[in-house]
């Protein structure tokens, strides 16, 4: 391994350094920001710590049920404020959001990656994809129509995509921002208020992000962060009659809860949930670019990522080959510092996934995992003031064989399992065996087999000699355990509107009874 660290600061000054940045970009504080102040909480305070060091930065008060309450009461507002400006005023506000947010992009950036421990190469490019989707939505917001209904006799129908009202989005801490845009964007593209509770592990740029887009002209409660803790803010907003629709983003086990406690409650739910994603490579494929494309799959965001390519199957005719290539990649990647450009794989979030990763990795290697190489943390974080936080150096699992744990349990950290198959039938039903559905690859340089394979796999998304790319004209979202539901590309139409028949006549209709046409 690589390193960026040369002279770290202490934990203590980093922590300080986070605090600083805290208290610049939302000087209010973490808490119910409907756009302009920030309300902070009364309840149990909540830890931050910087997680290159493990040091506190501060603690936050819980806004609780009723943080939920004053978050939803402003969004009903916010609705009925959002809907009087029309779609061409909401398309001229998304619009100048872009603006203000691509301009703010280096301190989003920083905010994003102090904050999540993500190295500023893997923000920045999220800022910049939050950037797209602002453009993209607000080119949405302006072309959201019903139809003409034909067949329909003596009567003019036609159909009205109308929002829902207030819309709860509940995210992630592995990409706060990017989950925010991608799920809230296109609800308010489609006329919805959003309330979006980010983790809270990374609540600030939320915040941060509220403010912005109410200073691009979106109204007081349009867009409102709730940070807060999931059993009260989260299972408050998720719940509440006020509510139209939920999008959770998150894992499988609190994804479904949250579903059936929102069903329960009459509010219809999006999840997007964990993977364990295949990335099969071919022995015809390109090797070079399949490596490199295998690490940056598992690897960006530190494996922090919900369509990593956590599952290597390799054509074993090639194996050897593609996997000389894949130790060689990992040991030049560069760990450090997440807030130096050049460092590719950053400290894990938080402490408790941290433990986690560990604990996992030591379960592959007990069930009969063979690690492919040994990479140590660099000499300037094993032995510097760093050392104390949440570092893990990537970690190839070989053999990672179809019945083992590894096989179907979603790490989120820096963990490739690797196998082998013998054919495409083999490598199909491998890569379809897991519970989950949400991305895949497959490289080879055979077209038909790409399409065939393509069209066989079980998952939300498939990259054909590529990994992660991606724009909100495309569906995101899972097959099986996965999740239901698409919040980008059509979605925005038929997830985030519901539409409403009108019949008008054009000419005197029969009345049902006779009887009553008799009367006349
Ligand atoms: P998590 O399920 O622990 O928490 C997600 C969110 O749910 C947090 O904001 C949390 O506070 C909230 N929450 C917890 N209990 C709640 C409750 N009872 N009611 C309402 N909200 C509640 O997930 P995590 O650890 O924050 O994130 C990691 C998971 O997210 C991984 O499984 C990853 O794959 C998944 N993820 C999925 C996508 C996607 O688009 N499919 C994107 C990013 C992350």
């Amino acid at each position: 391994m690589t390193s960026t660290v040369d002279r770290p600061l202490s934990g203590d000054d980093r922590a300080a350094m986070v605090r600083h940045t805290l208290e610049r970009e939302v000087p209010g504080g973490i808490g119910i920001c409907s756009g302009q102040q920030v309300h902070p909480g009364r309840g149990d305070r909540f830890p931050l710590h910087d997680p290159t060091s493990h040091a506190l930065v501060t603690e936050w008060p819980d806004p609780g049920r009723e943080g939920a309450d004053l978050a939803l009461a402003a969004a009903v507002e916010g609705f009925a404020r959002w809907t009087a400006l029309g779609p061409a005023g909401r398309a001229d506000a998304l619009r100048t959001a872009a603006q203000l947010v691509e301009a703010r992009a280096g301190d989003l950036a920083r905010l994003e990656t102090l904050t999540t421990g993500k190295p500023l190469r893997d923000t920045t490019a999220e800022l910049r994809a939050v950037v797209t989707m602002l453009k993209f939505y607000g080119g949405w917001a302006e072309r959201i129509n019903g139809e003409t209904l034909g067949g329909a006799g003596s009567w003019h129908a036609y159909s009205l995509l109308q929002p829902f009202g207030v819309i709860v989005a509940v995210t992630p801490w592995n990409a706060p921002l990017l989950t925010a845009a991608a799920n809230g964007l296109p609800a308010l593209a489609a006329g919805n208020a959003v309330v979006v509770k980010p983790s809270e592990f990374t609540p600030a740029s939320t915040i941060r992000f509220a403010q912005i887009l109410h200073e691009a002209g979106l109204p007081l409660g349009a867009f409102v962060a709730a940070p807060g803790l999931g059993a009260t803010v989260g299972a408050a907003l998720t719940t509440d009659r006020r509510v139209g629709k939920v999008v959770f983003i998150g894992s499988v086990s609190t994804g479904r809860a949250v579903a059936s406690a929102s069903a329960a409650a009459g509010i219809p739910s999006i999840l997007e949930l964990g993977g364990k994603s295949a990335n099969v490579v071919f022995a015809d494929a390109g090797l070079d670019d399949a490596a490199a494309g295998a690490l940056s799959a598992v690897f960006s965001g530190t494996g922090q990522s919900c369509q990593a390519g956590s599952r290597l199957l390799v054509q074993d005719s090639i194996r050897d080959k593609l996997l000389d290539r894949i130790v060689a990649g990992a040991r030049v990647l560069r760990v450090g510092d997440p807030l130096d450009p050049e460092t590719e794989l950053g400290p894990i979030v938080h402490r408790a996934q941290y433990e986690r990763v560990r604990e996992l990795v030591a379960l592959g290697v007990a069930e009969g995992a063979r690690q492919l190489a040994d990479l140590p943390l660099p000499a300037g974080i094993a032995t510097g003031p760093m050392r104390t936080g949440n570092w893990c150096t990537p970690v190839l699992l070989d053999g990672v064989a179809a019945d083992h744990s590894l096989e179907h349990t979603e790490v989120f950290g820096p963990v490739l399992a690797i196998d082998t198959f013998s054919d495409e039938n083999e490598a199909l039903a491998r890569a379809n065996g897991t519970e989950f559905g949400l991305a895949s690859a497959v490289w080879t340089r055979d077209v038909a087999r790409a399409h065939r394979f393509a069209s066989a796999i079980q998952a939300g998304t498939c990259y054909v000699n590529c990994y992660k790319v991606g724009h909100p004209s495309a569906p995101f979202g899972g097959f099986k355990s996965s999740g239901w539901g698409r919040a980008s590309g059509r979605g925005v139409v038929e997830e985030f509107t519901q539409s409403k028949a009108v019949w008008v006549a054009t000419q005197r209709t029969a009345p049902a009874f006779p009887s009553l046409d008799r009367q006349r």
